[in-house]
């Protein structure tokens, strides 16, 4: 596999050579958010440290932590004492603020993202690196196919297509099927960009609602973002195959950086970080301790945005697990690999391993083709410890006779145990007895919490 690097000189470069060019960049950053900005300097000072005596990495360590809740917190009071929604933590004039885009967050209110002129040129030469790996070259015809208005990998993407010369169909991610699919046969589209979920729903409408199938765009490559399934091997199976053999791609960002940061190969091995001269990653052990980047490392990632101009993120917990993978892959590409674990909020705890229904439902699905992949686990309490056996409802499929259900529930909890290391108990569930519940933002929720009332 051949491939092109946009910016050789700072994608190949690794280990002391990396780490010094990010510490420097790290240092510049840490006293121009202490600065400019007084939220910062209170929140270093109140954590004792001290910018201008910042030195190694073993200092940045001492740093305190950013989160969701800070940064709604720090929003809603520069609505209320600066009129302006970005944050005490914004360390730029807020009239350089240049685009602006917008997550809904579970609250309701919603968290504004700002980036200077600057910041979007970074953000322009990150997307350039990731077209430059997966082959993509000026001329190209993308089809963006993503929500667009204030997503934040809506306009963001489309302003970085533009200006980097490809011809881009922006049809949105609100256009009918049919609308799409006469576009799509029309323009021609080498790469669509779009959710995974978007991408699996276009493979089973197309044929539906329209004379074609997804097969006859003629798209040679997706750019899959938002939820982890790019890297889930079923489901780029599913989305290649529709789409006539296409290659998929995972991209990645990281909270408070200049997105995107990352995209997947052709190995299915990870995604690839490329902009590691203008981000920061830390992955955190159980105490928040940064771990070695080694290859195999498991644990809680935390970004910092080296050069970003308008609310930098210091340290920012996204409560994700990552594990990190470090052997040079088979494609070639340089950078450090990272692959999706599960969010910190829904994993739970059984016999000191930890356990992500989404990994569940991930064994699940693939274990047989008699159920839907929908689960639901139970458990007793709030707490994240969990009594091994875990109770797992599987959804069948429609119409699964008696005849083939036999040994299916001994055999998915084999495979749990396999693959997860935990033991569940499995109940099957008819596909119309069983209601997925979804949380606010639309995503499944895979974990039941079942509280026996006092007087039960
Ligand atoms: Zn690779």
């Amino acid at each position: 596999m051949s491939f092109v690097l946009h910016r050789p000189d700072v994608e190949n470069l690794m280990g002391d050579d990396l780490r010094n060019m990010q510490l420097s960049k790290l240092r510049r950053q840490l006293v121009r958010v202490y600065e400019t900005s007084p939220y910062y300097r209170d929140k270093f000072n109140s954590a004792g440290v001290d910018p201008h005596r910042f030195k190694n990495w073993a200092d940045y360590s001492t740093y305190p932590f950013f989160d969701k809740d800070e940064e709604r917190i720090s929003q809603q009071r520069s609505r209320d004492e600066l009129d302006h929604p970005f944050g005490m933590h914004v360390t730029c004039d807020i009239r350089e603020i240049n685009r602006v885009s917008a997550s809904s967050g579970t609250t309701g209110l919603p968290t504004y993202v700002g980036y200077t002129a600057r910041d979007r040129a970074v953000s322009e030469d990150n997307f350039a690196r990731m077209a430059a790996r997966t082959g993509l070259v000026r001329g190209d015809r993308v089809m963006f196919a993503g929500v667009m208005s204030m997503w934040i990998v809506g306009i963001p993407a489309v302003d970085a297509l533009l200006n980097l010369g490809f011809g881009v169909i922006p049809i949105g991610g609100l256009a009918k099927t049919e609308r799409l699919a006469q576009t799509a046969m029309d323009t021609r589209p080498d790469l669509l960009m779009c959710t995974p979920s978007y991408g699996l729903h276009l493979i089973k409408s197309v044929p539906e609602k329209t004379r074609w199938h997804t097969r006859d765009f003629g798209i040679s490559k997706l750019y899959v973002f938002g939820e982890p399934g790019g890297s889930i091997p079923e489901i780029r199976d599913q989305l290649s195959d529709g789409f006539g053999g296409a290659e998929i791609y995972d991209m990645s960002g990281g909270t408070g950086c200049n997105n995107p940061l990352g995209i997947s190969c052709e190995e299915n091995s990870g995604i690839h970080l490329f902009a590691n001269d203008n981000s920061l990653m830390e992955i955190l052990d159980a105490d928040l301790q940064p771990m070695p980047l080694e290859n195999g490392v498991e644990g809680e990632v935390a970004f910092t945005g080296l050069v970003k101009e308008c609310q930098p993120l210091i340290r920012f917990r996204d409560k994700d697990i990552i594990r990190v993978y470090t052997d040079p892959c088979p494609c070639g590409r340089p950078g450090p690999r990272i692959e999706f674990r599960g969010r910190i909020d829904d994993m739970l705890l059984v016999k000191g391993v930890n356990v992500f229904p989404n990994a569940v439902r991930d064994v699940v699905a693939r274990s047989s083709d008699l159920v839907s992949g929908d689960i639901q686990i139970l458990r007793y309490s709030t707490s994240a410890v969990v009594e091994a056996p875990v109770e797992v409802q599987v959804r069948l499929k429609k119409d699964v006779a008696d005849s083939c259900r036999i040994g299916l529930k001994e055999d998915l909890e084999t495979k749990i145990q396999n693959a997860l290391r935990f033991r569940a108990r499995v109940t099957l569930v008819e596909a119309e007895k069983f209601t997925p519940e979804y949380g606010a933002t639309g995503k499944a929720k895979l974990v039941k919490t079942i509280i026996p009332s006092d007087d039960a």
